[in-house]
């Protein structure tokens, strides 16, 4: 689940540990030296490991350099903290690299891997590590407090529900410009469908606003769509407030190909969490759509 505040979790469990004088409910006192030091980014016993480059792999020369200071002891008397984000991302070889490390840890040796997608992390390295669940936060906690955030210039409660509940995403989509997007990517799919975008263009389109996010949402318009097909009765839509947007293009697809659009998603959401080309990951994608849903389309919409 992302956008629930895994990583905002960890980098406060890391400060508490750290911390000299912890308040009495566990908390950092956000005072201390090790606190200015951790907040400055400069603990020397806190190291965040991500990938090098966005979209790239955490590489087996990053976790070489972390074994190495791991097996050193701490700067202060307390723990040695490192935090992997998103753990997922090291290639095979990296995470060979750390199962020695996982293991065997030093004394007061404490690795975090945060991921929304552990299922993608070797079984080897999974069965070191204990797990830990992030779940949603009740709508009754999350919407008062991504209000107070956004402010009134923005529809909190939508903006929680097109985030699957997750408050966090739903403060990326307000400054990512995310929604006003969608409607855009229906419109591309409607074009595509009667011949009157191009794909690849569209595609490169796609992958400046973020191929991940937009296959995600390609993802949920299929859903919907597939939901307007089969419901006898008008169904509860993800993406309600592009009602009318979804109906046009679900009349004009057949329910087999919206099926196997959805499959193509999931597939291409799982290639681009490799070092895939995501624009011709996303022209790939476009192309079939185009084509598989061409001949429904010839009829008069
Ligand atoms: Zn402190």
């Amino acid at each position: 689940m992302r956008g629930v505040g895994k990583q905002h979790f960890a980098a406060a469990f890391a400060q508490a540990l750290l911390c000299a004088q912890p308040a009495p409910d566990g908390q950092a006192c956000r005072a201390c030296r090790p606190c200015l030091l951790f907040r400055a980014g400069t603990h020397p016993d806190y190291q965040k490991i991500t990938p090098v480059e966005e979209g790239k792999s955490i590489l087996i020369d990053q976790i070489r350099e972390l074994n190495a200071s791991l097996a050193f002891k701490s700067h202060g008397e307390g723990y040695k903290i490192a935090a992997l984000w998103p753990a997922d991302r090291m290639n095979a070889s990296a995470a060979n690299a750390l199962l020695k490390t996982l293991e065997e840890p030093s004394a007061h040796t404490l690795l975090m891997l945060i991921t929304s997608r552990p299922a993608a992390l070797p079984a080897t390295v999974r069965s070191r590590c204990q797990r830990m669940n992030f779940t949603l936060p009740p709508a009754d906690l999350a919407l008062p407090w991504l209000s107070e955030r956004l402010g009134i210039t923005h529809d909190a409660a939508q903006l929680l529900a097109l985030a699957d509940g997750a408050p966090l995403k739903a403060i990326t989509l307000a400054h990512n410009g995310m929604p006003l997007h969608r409607a855009a990517m229906l419109e591309d799919l409607d074009g595509l469908q009667r011949g009157l975008a191009d794909p690849v263009s569209r595609a490169a389109a796609w992958v400046e606003w973020g191929a991940t996010d937009c296959v995600e949402w390609l993802f949920g318009f299929i859903a919907d769509m597939i939901r307007l097909k089969s419901a006898s009765h008008h169904p509860r839509l993800k993406n309600c407030d592009l009602d009318v947007q979804l109906q046009r293009i679900s009349q004009r697809t057949e329910l087999s190909v919206l099926y196997r659009h959805l499959e193509r998603t999931q597939d291409a959401l799982r290639l681009l969490s490799t070092q895939v080309n995501a624009q011709s990951l996303l022209e790939d994608a476009l192309i079939g759509w185009a084509v598989d849903t061409a001949a429904v389309s010839s009829q008069p919409a």
